[in-house]
């Protein structure tokens, strides 16, 4: 009889792709299984752990950023290995994972971007806010774009915390984003903006925004920028009103948005203007980019789930813009053998076991968390009950057998050294992460930000032989 999984004699051999907080919440989650002996591999695709905490986090929420403290005393357990720099489908494929590993669990997040399926949406100066946010946070795949900041006005699209991000960083004072890890050369680039105002455009009211208030209080803290809110816009319809009661996020802020419609512009340099029911129609162009955006009012109907939906009123507007960032949601990407549910844009799933897309058979020993089990919704700390969950399924699947187990021996370290993939170590990774971080001290601020991956693996290979 083969021996039992999760035993001293046999630790079970887990594989988690993606190095993210869903992934290091999974982890934390199988270390606190007392009964449980297991050894923990993370791959990741960059060089640097944490996935959005370190690429998704706005700069000037680094108190956020303290989580990472966590991560790194699990990474310091002798159970858990680290291999960044590593990419699942080319590097390392479905079927090795199979091999060396009795489990899969799947941590990969959502790696593009929504769409809004208008006429126009791809011209140039028309832009997914999520790469905006990649370029600024110095994500390697996103750090030789440039942004024409050479215009006035840029319009937001969507009224959820990644917008407020975005524009709060538009329209920050530059020497204040300068005490932060901002990349430089978003900082560069933001210092020479000619960007004086920002306007958001929200498809629905007041009282269904997706953003959070202390997010909205923000706007209205910050130096040299003015909030317009327009009072008309905060008349609520009855059905809104009346939803303020059950709802304290929304009551509060609509509350807060009364209070900015209320306040007279100062003639600051800078500008939020917040819109509400409207949709973009269509993008328009000139010279060969984007120049105006057609908007059609919209009011509130009921849908069929029972909510209030945006409905289109046929009155439409222009308005002039040099950039349009639209910040309409995350989208899961598919990853090489795994199943994928192209509708949702997520590994098809129940309870955290990943299933085939169309029977619903369940992937014995293959898991999923965060944002690819459940679409990119909720802060950091709501995938900490969401791994908590998928772990306990692969707790229950083990006392019930229902693990096939590794099918070969041989260990990842020796895999990858053979095929002469450059891995990183979490030993390594500490060997930058002190780099940026004695430049940040040089500088006063928290890091100074590697943005290339050549560059950091020459930092790391200086520091190994150091
Ligand atoms: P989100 O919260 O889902 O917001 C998406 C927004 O886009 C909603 O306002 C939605 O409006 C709107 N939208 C969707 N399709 C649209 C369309 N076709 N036209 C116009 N508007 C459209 O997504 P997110 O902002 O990308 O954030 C993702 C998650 O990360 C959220 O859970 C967020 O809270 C979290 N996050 C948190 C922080 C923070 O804590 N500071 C920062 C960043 C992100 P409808 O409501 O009408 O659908």
């Amino acid at each position: 009889m083969s021996e039992r999984l999760g035993t001293p004699e046999r630790p079970l051999r887990v594989a988690i792709v993606g190095a993210g907080p869903a992934g290091f919440y999974a982890a934390e989650a199988l270390l606190k299984q007392k009964e449980l002996a297991c050894r923990i591999d993370f791959i990741n695709r960059l060089p640097t752990p944490y996935g959005l905490v370190r690429e998704g986090v706005a700069p000037d929420h680094q108190s956020i950023k303290a989580v990472t403290r966590v991560y790194d005393k699990l990474a310091a357990g002798e159970q858990l290995r680290y291999f960044g720099n590593v990419c699942f489908g080319s590097d390392l494929l479905h079927e090795d994972l199979r091999r060396l590993y009795d489990a899969i669990i799947y941590a990969v997040g959502a790696q593009s971007d929504r769409r809004m399926g208008i006429p126009g949406e791809d011209l140039p100066g028309s832009l997914p806010a999520t790469i905006f946010v990649g370029w600024y946070n110095g994500h390697p795949d996103y750090c030789d774009l440039s942004f024409d900041l050479a215009h006035e006005r840029v319009l937001v699209v969507g009224n959820g915390n990644v917008a407020m991000d975005v524009t709060r960083i538009l329209v920050t004072d530059p020497d204040e984003l300068a005490k932060t890890d901002i990349a430089d050369h978003a900082l560069e680039a933001l210092r020479a903006s000619k960007v004086c105002e920002v306007v958001m455009l929200g498809r629905r009211g007041p009282a269904q925004v997706a953003f959070t208030t202390p997010e909205l209080k923000e706007f209205g803290e910050l130096a040299g920028v003015d909030v317009i809110v327009d009072p008309a816009d905060v008349a609520l319809d009855p059905t809104s009103e009346a939803s303020l009661a059950d709802d304290k996020t929304a009551a509060r802020n609509v509350a807060l948005l009364r209070a900015y419609a209320e306040r007279a512009p100062t003639g600051a340099p800078r500008r939020i203007v917040m819109r509400f029911l409207v949709s973009p129609v269509e993008i328009l162009e000139a010279d060969g980019r984007i120049a105006a955006v057609r908007l059609e009012r919209n009011v509130l109907a009921q849908g069929p789930d029972g909510g209030l939906r945006a409905q289109g009123t046929g009155a439409f507007e222009e308005l002039t813009c040099g950039m349009l960032l639209r910040s309409v949601g995350y989208r899961g990407v598919s990853l090489p053998g795994v199943p994928f549910n192209t509708a949702s844009g997520t590994i098809p799933n129940v309870a955290g076991r990943v299933t085939e897309h169309g029977s619903g058979e369940t992937v014995l020993g293959e898991y999923v968390v965060g944002w690819a089990k459940r679409g990119p919704s909720g802060v950091i700390g709501t995938n900490k009950p969401d791994s908590v969950a998928t772990v306990a399924a692969l707790v229950a699947d083990i006392a019930e057998g229902l693990l096939p187990g590794a099918t070969g021996d041989g260990d990842v370290a020796a895999l990858l050294r053979e095929r002469g993939v450059d891995y990183v170590s979490y030993a390594d990774w500490k060997i930058l992460d002190a780099h940026e971080a004695a430049h940040g001290v040089a500088q006063g601020r928290p890091r100074v930000k590697e943005t290339r991956v050549a560059a950091m693996m020459a930092i790391i290979h200086a520091g190994r032989g150091a």
